[in-house]
């Protein structure tokens, strides 16, 4: 019997060739120098801060070569699928605008002329290329037992071997195609594997994008290529999908770079031509002075439903991670206002080969950058929004009256070098609650404060419709009168005085504010308005007299 007839025992089903999908699927008609990636994360619902990077390094590289990023979804291990896990990925990345031109939609739909785009809709298409493997002898029906498996890897164990299956233990490598016929005539259950042409003695060499010359002993082990089920595994179906779909990149987590002789291998055992890789190296966490990689499992930050539960804008978290992708983005970003990511020329040559420290400080000080470049109106918008959905009553006082609040939210805003204390939406409240009556808590300690003075100042100086250097040139001037002259004066001879200009607004914050640091004292006056400033002196009097 040849491999042929083997092959026709095995898929009887299968009656295309190799040549009918590459007709199927043409060579793109992309420009040159277009990258075509894909994003190909298991249907598990849970996108991980890793992923998201390697994904939005993927969408970056394809969108400023004009080129095509596509979703494709490996679900050919059945485990680790969940439901609605295609829909749960979608929606996380469209929150962050990293959008596909091709590939999945939703849980059932696609968009693109490669599909299918979900592996188990694929079957025949991974079959007819594991016949034709069959067909010429380079991979073969194993019918090693479960028991089997696990005695050989104990022995190996034992042995301080190599894991796997190669040599002698490839107990079905060279089995006559007769025999394996038989075998399967009987019922006995089988998985196919790839007859290894390599050698673990001889190295090959290969470029990544990202880690440079890379050199690897060659795979020799008969790697699983089908499973009892008919899926393929992973390798193969990544051999099968990015040779269809004429990827011309391949941008993953380099958990996936000890695999690079396997997929390599397969590559070269159909003549095929194997795309370009990236490996994006894993985000690390300083714990304890202890360098570790993001764990799902012990730290909440790998989430990425994580910045939109904490506040911290989307567009503030792509910031962090294009500075992770490449670090001269963050000076260029401080150096260009109005551009946006999409503008930034990133290139492989300079993405980190070691792992990036994930900073969340680090991430708190761009989203602070971010927010300075906002608008009051954007702000409030997105604000409100984030409140609606984590803090109800904050949502009712911030929203009930809007021009209120954006005037709040322009206080430093509309200057050469805007305030940058606004890191995520939670964190207006904490900065801004004594601009709300409902939330301003009398809780002043008894300063030692000339209310009187303050009274005075406010009932006979202070009018909400002078600009700033008018509301300033009054103060300063009350402030001489009543003993208090500028810094500068009065650090020459303080003996003279009570204090400086400085003082009094100092005692005029704290009364309006109960802090003794705030924003612009101006605007906040501003924009409390007169009656609202008298309203908490009168007050500050009461509680404080009676302490
Ligand atoms: N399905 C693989 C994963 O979820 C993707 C590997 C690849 O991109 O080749 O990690």
């Amino acid at each position: 019997m040849t491999y042929e007839q083997l092959a026709e025992i095995i898929f009887p089903n299968i009656k295309h060739d190799i040549k009918y999908y590459e007709e199927k699927y043409p060579l793109r008609e992309t420009k040159e120098g277009a990258i075509v990636t894909r994003y190909a994360p298991s249907p598990t619902g849970f996108v991980h801060i890793g992923a998201l990077l390697a994904s939005f390094t993927g969408y970056l590289f394809a969108k400023q070569s004009n080129g095509i990023f596509y979703l494709r979804i490996e679900d050919t291990d059945t485990k680790r699928t969940v439901e609605n896990g295609v829909n749960k990925i979608i929606k996380d990345l469209k929150d962050f605008n990293i959008t596909f031109n091709e590939g999945m939609i939703n849980e059932t739909e696609e968009q693109g002329i490669y599909g299918p785009y979900i592996q188990s809709k694929r079957k025949e298409i991974y079959q007819t290329f594991i016949k034709f493997l069959v067909a010429t002898g380079k991979a073969y029906p194993c019918f090693l037992s479960e028991e089997e498996l696990n005695d050989i890897r104990n022995r190996q164990e034992k042995h301080k071997e190599r894991i796997g299956c190669y040599g002698k233990y490839a107990k079905y490598r060279d089995l006559d195609p007769e025999q394996a016929a038989q075998k399967i005539k009987n019922g006995e259950k089988y998985i196919i594997r790839l007859k290894s042409p390599g050698s673990f003695y001889k190295k090959i060499k290969c470029k990544d994008l990202v880690r440079g010359e890379l050199e690897f002993p060659e795979n020799d082990l008969d790697i699983p290529i089908m499973k009892k089920d008919g899926l393929p595994t992973y390798h193969f179906a990544h051999l099968v999908d990015d040779h269809l779909m004429r990827t011309t990149h391949v941008i993953r987590a380099d958990e996936w770079v000890s695999s690079l002789p396997i997929h390599l291998q397969l590559f070269q055992v159909f003549g095929f031509k194997a795309p370009k890789y990236a490996h994006i190296s894993p985000l690390l966490k300083n714990d304890n002075n202890q360098v570790r990689k993001l764990s799902k499992r012990k730290d909440p930050e790998c989430a990425v439903s994580y910045y939109h539960e904490m506040g911290i804008p989307n567009e503030a978290v792509k910031l962090y991670l294009a500075t992770i992708i490449n670090s001269n983005f963050e000076e260029w970003y401080l150096q260009n206002k109005d551009k946006s990511i999409e503008d930034f020329e990133f290139s492989f040559k300079k993405v980190s080969k070691s792992g990036a420290l994930f900073d969340l400080d680090k991430l708190g000080n761009i989203s602070k950058t971010y927010f300075s470049r906002l608008s009051k109106d954007e702000i409030y918008d997105q604000t409100a929004k984030y409140l609606k959905e984590f803090d109800l009553e904050f949502f009712t006082i911030f929203t009930k009256d809007p021009d209120y609040s954006k005037a709040i939210l322009n206080i430093e805003r509309e200057q050469k070098k805007p305030r940058k204390d606004i890191a995520k939406y939670s964190d207006i409240k904490k900065l801004f609650y004594f601009m709300y009556d409902d939330l301003f808590v009398c809780n002043w300690e008894n300063k030692n404060i000339n209310i009187n003075l303050l009274e005075d100042y406010i009932q006979n100086c202070y009018s909400e419709d002078d600009d700033k250097d008018t509301w300033y040139n009054k103060i300063s001037g009350f402030a001489l009168e009543h003993g208090y002259p500028s810094v500068k004066e009065y650090k020459t001879n303080p003996e003279n005085y009570k204090g400086h200009v400085g003082n009094v607004c100092e005692m005029l914050r704290y009364v309006i504010t109960t802090l003794t640091q705030s924003p612009d004292l101006y605007e906040i006056m501003h924009i409390l308005g007169k009656e609202r400033i008298k309203g908490r002196l009168e007050e500050y009097k009461k509680i404080v007299s009676n302490i």
